[in-house]
């Protein structure tokens, strides 16, 4: 994984731009005020160095910077490089506006660097060191009020300057990706983690052959039920369901078939339950089901429809046969507890399994509600 893709340049190129708005400003202020100072906009001494006086100067900046926010809009693919360009700009109209009569403002040639520096990118740092020095040698041989204002010992200190200022700005790439690489193997260690907890936990938590809830979740579900059934009354039913004769389809079709025969006989109690229900693989080829917000007629119509259902389906698995259902079900009754509901349920299911299997047993054995509205199992 990589954490690069996540560095917004847009962003920053908004930021640029409104740095870019605080330094004319800046400027703007400076000049009027020198304006003011001089009566008039006469020379201080000669005069300054940009040709058209000092409010040119500030004109330039708004207009290069006028031109900055529609190319904002219309060039954002280039516009990092179009942002240390107008660092440089800056950088000139500064030196040519104040040059005379304030020493040392060639520093601001550092201006595109620290620009490039805030894209965190080495092509953006070579190409602001590589045009602030060659766009300087250029102007020092073509611009005659450069060549008067810095002599040799600037021109040497300019270099040093842009060098010295890239060799710290790649020293802080290489320290920034260092950092980067670190991040990233701490959030992919921590992402690990994570999925590592999320598996450990559906392994704890589900059966792994048929998705359904395992033991265990089932023991914990029943015990949060029936406190909702003790503070609530809410109607709380359980209901065991084993396979019939499932020893023969193992012996008939292999353990696989039937493996598959479970699975598929998961699928189908998930189809036929609410998400107000509870389905869990109790272990081997039994069942059991929570059933909540019913009336126990209600209960035993759905399970009545379930073991149809079943009853009725053709399992390509085993050459089509059908599998039938034996199921006991009986109704929480306040203060009764989990083993003593479990025994109670499991003795109708035994009474199923006696009385020739493939049936619903519970204490209410045949309600009147209509069936159909109970659940989408049809
Ligand atoms: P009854 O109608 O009385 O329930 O008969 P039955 O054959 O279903 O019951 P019995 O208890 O005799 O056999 C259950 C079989 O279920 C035995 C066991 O091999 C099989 N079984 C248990 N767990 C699994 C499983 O995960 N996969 C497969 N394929 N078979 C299993
Ligand atoms: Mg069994
Ligand atoms: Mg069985």
């Amino acid at each position: 994984m990589t954490l690069s893709r996540y560095n917004n340049n847009n962003s920053w190129n908004r930021w640029v731009l409104y740095f870019y708005w605080v330094l004319s400003t800046v400027v703007l202020t400076i000049t009027e005020c020198i304006h003011l100072v001089r009566f008039g906009g006469k020379a201080w001494h000669e005069g300054p160095l940009f040709p058209e006086g000092y409010g040119s100067a500030s004109l330039s900046m708004l207009l290069s910077l006028l031109l900055a926010e529609v190319l904002y809009r219309y060039m954002k693919r280039y516009f990092d490089y179009i942002l240390i360009t107008m660092g440089l700009v800056y950088a000139v109209i500064v030196m040519l506006t104040f040059g005379r009569e304030v020493h040392g403002l060639y520093i601001g040639l550092d201006l595109p660097i620290i620009v490039a520096l805030f894209y965190f990118s080495h092509s953006r740092l070579w190409f602001a060191a590589v045009l602030t020095l060659s766009s300087y040698m250029a102007l020092r041989v073509m611009v005659e009020p450069f060549k008067t204002y810095t002599g040799l010992l600037d021109l040497i200190a300019i270099i040093g300057m842009v060098m010295g200022t890239s060799l710290v700005g790649l020293a802080i790439l290489k320290r920034g990706n260092e950092l980067q690489h670190a991040l990233e193997r701490a959030v992919t260690s921590e992402i690990e983690a994570f999925a590592d907890a999320v598996a450990t936990q559906n392994a704890s938590k589900y059966d792994h052959l048929t998705g359904l809830y395992n033991h265990i979740t089932y023991q914990e579900y029943l015990t949060a039920l029936i406190q909702q059934h003790e503070i609530y009354q809410l109607p709380l039913q359980l209901a065991v369901l084993d396979i019939d004769n499932f020893k023969s389809i193992n012996d008939s079709f292999g353990h696989h078939a039937g493996d598959l025969v479970l699975r598929e006989m998961a699928l189908l109690l998930q189809e036929c339950l609410s998400t107000e229900d509870v389905a869990a693989r109790y272990g081997g080829e039994e069942f059991v089901l929570l059933l909540t917000g019913k009336s126990t007629e209600q209960s035993h119509q759905l399970l009545e429809k379930i073991r149809e259902k079943l009853a009725s389906t053709a399992f390509s698995v085993i050459m089509h046969q059908r599998v039938t259902i034996s199921v006991g079900m009986v109704e929480y009754q306040a203060g009764q507890g989990k083993d003593d509901l479990f025994q109670r349920a499991d003795a109708y299911l035994y009474e199923a399994k006696r009385t020739g299997k493939n049936r619903v047993v519970s204490p209410h054995r045949k309600g009147h509600e209509d069936a159909s509205q109970i659940s989408e199992c049809s």
